[in-house]
C-alpha cells in the first residue's frame, strides 16, 4: 500500500475527494483514509504541522498500515534564488535546518546516523519531477485558472535540497540567514526531513513535493494563507495523480 501525506487538509483536500474511502482507520488520534487511486492500494493521512507530528505519521504508516512507500506533497518557503510562488520543487536531499548537537556532532548531523542529508528514492522522485513538469506546462483548466488568480504565469520545477524545522519561517533576516548557512538549500518547510529520517529507520522509500506558497520572507504569511486557499491543493492533486498514472 502506497502512502500519500501531507500536513494541513488543504494540502490534501482535491487528492482526497478523488478517492472513495474504502476504510476510515483511527491511530494516533490521526484519520487514515484507505482506498484506490489510479488502481493502486493507497492510504491518505494527515501528518499535522511539524518534524514530531510528522515522525509520528510515518511510523504509524510503516509500522501498523506497512506502507511500501511514502510520497510527502505539500507548500513550502521558497529560499534558493529562482524558486519562486507557484514553482515545484522535489527534494534530492532532506535536512533538519533547526538540529545542532555541535561540538559533539558536526551541525545538522543526526547522532547515530552518521549523516545530516536523506536522500528520498530517485525513483519516486524522479516520477513525481516528470509529473511536475507535465503538469506545469499544460495545467488543468481549475488549476490554470487558481495560477492566473494569483498572477503566476510560468511556474517551474526544481529538484534539490529541502531543508525542514519546527518553524514557519517569515521574516526577510531568517531566510537570508537559512541562506548564508545552507546555500543550497531551495525551500524550507516544517515536516520532510522528519519524514525522510524515519522512512530510514523503516528502510521505506520515500519522496517529498513541495509547491512554493511563500518566499520565507516578511510576506510569508499573506502569501502562504493565499497560496493555500487557492493553488495548493489542485497543483498536489493533478501532480500526484499524474505520477501515478506513470510509472
Ligand atoms: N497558519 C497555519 C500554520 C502553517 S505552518 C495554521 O495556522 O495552521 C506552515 C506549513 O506550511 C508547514 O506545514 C510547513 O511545512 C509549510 N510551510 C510553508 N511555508 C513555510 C515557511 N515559510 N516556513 C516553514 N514552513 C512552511
Amino acid at each position: 500500500m502506497l502512502a500519500i501525506v501531507s500536513a494541513m487538509p488543504p494540502e490534501l483536500a482535491a487528492l482526497k475527494a478523488l478517492m472513495p474511502t474504502d476504510q476510515i482507520t483511527t491511530v494516533a488520534g490521526r484519520r487514515f483514509h484507505q482506498g484506490q487511486l489510479a488502481g493502486q492500494d493507497v492510504v491518505l493521512a494527515l501528518t499535522g504541522i511539524g518534524k514530531v507530528a510528522a515522525a509520528a505519521t510515518a511510523a504509524v504508516l510503516c509500522q501498523h498500515f506497512q506502507a511500501c512507500a511514502l510520497l510527502f506533497t505539500g507548500v513550502a518557503g521558497g529560499l534558493g534564488e529562482g524558486v519562486t510562488v507557484g514553482d515545484v520543487v522535489v527534494a534530492d536531499a532532506l535536512l533538519q535546518h533547526d538540529l545542532d548537537v555541535s561540538p559533539l556532532f558536526p551541525r545538522w548531523v543526526v547522532p547515530g546516523k552518521g549523516k545530516d542529508r536523506f536522500a528520498p528514492n530517485p525513483h519516486w522522485s524522479e516520477r513525481l519531477r516528470r509529473a511536475a513538469h507535465a503538469v506545469l506546462a499544460q495545467p488543468e483548466p481549475e488549476l490554470a485558472q487558481g495560477l492566473a488568480a494569483f498572477g503566476l504565469h510560468a511556474p517551474r520545477c526544481h529538484q534539490g535540497l529541502i531543508i525542514s524545522g519546527d518553524r514557519f519561517v517569515s521574516t526577510t533576516a531568517e531566510s537570508q540567514a537559512l541562506r548564508n548557512l545552507l546555500p543550497d538549500a531551495l525551500a524550507v518547510e516544517m515536516e520532510g526531513a522528519a519524514v525522510a529520517q524515519v522512512c530510514a529507520d523503516f528502510d521505506r522509500p520515500f519522496a517529498v513535493l513541495r509547491t512554493v506558497s511563500d518566499r520565507a520572507d516578511d510576506q510569508a504569511h499573506v502569501d502562504f494563507e493565499r497560496f493555500l486557499a487557492e493553488v495548493a491543493a489542485e497543483m498536489a492533486r493533478d501532480i500526484v495523480l499524474k505520477a501515478l498514472l506513470n510509472p
